[in-house]
């Protein structure tokens, strides 16, 4: 039987929780323990993928085509595990499936409430992982603070775990943040205790409290949370805040984090070998020389809704060991004359995914601006789709070439609706969705970059290259280096006579893991750093 461990977070969002639940898990498998996550979100969506990247984030896409929060990215960097839909629990989920279940009959008689209905409908989850996963422990990490409206009934059902599953099988950590006093100059538990006692209100003693924070914890506030919190001391455990996400995982482990779940969980007390994290964390340290990479994309001013993009870039720069200079730039701006100059200095342009027509013009000027200047391009979904515009306008020396997704009535519509997606009224869960086969064509440059032949790849769109157009673009110069193996779709183009202009129907950012690039970023870096720019010096061989 699997055992839990239940996290929450209290005080303020945003302190990191998905970190260290990843970072939990990542300690844990470096004893040789099979671990699962979950991450349950209280809002009412179904799933973040009818959700604006402006309010959510990144939305992370599963193999088995699932859209879900970017914190399972995180758990799948981290842990090095592919999760599926049930790691993803939102409230939607929850009350969707317990109506329906209403409508149909099968409490007949009954009326349907928050306890016991709604409850056992997420404590049935917890188990369906479980089975699934067959992991011995299973993380669930609750979204949100503690006091939410919306959090309650998961609150209530984690709680009700400790009866169902037995004392020992359950462990609740709580990570909260201590705020610093500028004017005092000191960190201040009070909002940790009060989050505490709010947890107590309900039912649930926290074995476990993580406290963030961007200055150092001394043994007096350990102290003090321990003694107010009714917590050992030794299950203070204080994080932080550092430099690289991976290094988290190493400090909670120096804190005995790992450890004290062994003991409170009756765990197998396999040794910790975190070597390999270790080796990851001595690399990122180090200086590298630096490569200028620009992300051009129209949802930039929130970093977030890149996070995969941005992780699998510093896991290829990391290979190549050099360290990623990332340049925002933001499509719409590119849209104004002269703007070219905000790519000047790039060794490679990486256009991420996207939907909607604005920005689109910006992006297609910066694939021009790669094209003519040779300069290395990693297009990536809307990436693919604005590379293949672009390539078009050019090839018919037009302007008219486009996406029926922007222009319905193009003359040219090199990027349209799938067939399958024509009549597709309902906006949520209903784009082609996680893994499909991708046959790739020897001696291309996708070919290269993978060695191997048949890949499998994450998708997330409705839209996909127009056939019609095959013949003509081929003949100007691309190369449709990957396709689904009957044939009939294009999911990797790439030009002939450009040193690296590579795009995707996918997404392959959510397959890249540290120390484990992704192949299309590894080379697209590989290239990159080679480029030299407008006042770069090349590089000098280091004497030995
Ligand atoms: N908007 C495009 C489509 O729906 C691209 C989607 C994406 O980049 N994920 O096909």
């Amino acid at each position: 039987m699997s055992k839990y461990i239940f996290i929450t977070g209290g005080v303020v969002s945003s302190v990191g929780k998905g970190i260290t639940v990843a970072s939990i898990g990542t300690i844990l498998k470096s004893r040789q323990i099979t671990v699962s996550v979950q991450k349950l979100d209280p809002y009412l969506n179904v799933d973040p993928g009818t959700m604006s990247p402006y309010q959510h984030g990144e939305v992370f896409v599963t193999q088995d085509g699932a859209e879900t929060d970017l914190d399972l990215g995180n758990y799948e960097r981290f842990i090095d595990v592919n999760l599926t839909a049930e790691s993803n629990v939102t409230s939607g989920q929850i009350y969707s499936a317990v109506i329906a279940r209403e409508r149909r009959g099968d409490f007949l008689g009954g009326t349907i409430q928050v306890v016991p209905h709604v409850t056992n409908e997420i404590k049935e989850r917890f188990k369906r992982l479980a089975q699934k996963s067959q992991a011995e422990v299973v993380i669930i990490e609750v979204g949100g603070t503690v006091g939410d409206i919306e959090g309650q009934p998961f609150l209530e059902a984690i709680r009700q775990m400790r009866n169902n599953v037995g004392r020992d099988n359950v462990l609740y950590i709580h990570v909260t943040l201590l705020p610093y006093l500028t004017s005092t100059q000191e960190l201040k538990t009070k909002p940790t205790q009060h989050s505490v006692n709010e947890l107590r209100r309900i039912g649930i003693q926290p074995d476990v409290i993580i406290c963030r924070s961007d200055y150092p914890i001394s043994e007096g506030i350990r102290d003090k949370i321990s003694q107010f919190c009714d917590v050992d001391k030794q299950a203070v455990i204080p994080l932080p805040t550092v430099s690289s996400i991976y290094e988290v995982p190493l400090l909670l482990e120096e804190e005995g984090l790992g450890q004290l779940i062994v003991d409170k969980l009756s765990l197998k007390p396999h040794q910790a070998d975190l070597s390999q994290w270790q080796e990851l964390v001595r690399c990122l340290k180090e200086p590298r020389e630096p490569v200028n990479i620009a992300l051009v994309g129209k949802y930039v001013e929130l970093k977030d809704a890149y996070f995969s993009v941005r992780e699998a870039l510093y896991h290829a720069a990391l290979y190549h060991n050099r360290e990623i200079n990332l340049i925002w730039v933001h499509s719409e701006e590119l849209e104004n004359n002269g703007s070219e100059a905000l790519l000047r200095s790039a060794q490679g342009i990486i256009v991420p995914g996207g939907f909607g027509v604005r920005g689109v013009e910006g992006m297609i000027k910066a694939a021009s601006y790669a094209r003519n200047n040779e300069i290395p391009y990693l297009g990536l979904c809307l990436g693919m789709h604005v590379m293949v515009i672009e390539f078009a306008r050019y090839a018919l020396d037009s302007t008219k070439p486009n996406s029926t997704e922007f222009d319905p009535s193009t003359p040219y519509p090199v990027i349209y609706l799938l067939p399958e997606q024509r009549g597709v009224e309902n906006k949520g869960g209903t784009m082609r969705l996680g893994n499909y086969p991708c046959q790739l064509v020897d001696g291309s440059q996708a070919a290269n970059a993978y060695r191997d032949s048949l890949v499998y790849e994450r998708h997330r769109h409705r839209f996909e290259f127009n056939n019609q157009f095959r013949n003509l673009l081929e003949e100007a110069g691309m190369v449709y280096s990957g396709l689904s193996p009957d044939g009939r779709l294009v999911e990797v183009c790439e030009l002939a006579n450009h040193p690296w202009m590579v795009s995707c129907q996918f997404h392959p950012e959510f397959g890249s893991r540290p120390g484990r690039p992704h192949p299309l970023f590894r080379n697209f870096i590989g290239v990159s750093k080679e480029i030299l720019r407008e006042g770069a010096q090349p590089s000098l061989p280091l004497s030995s």
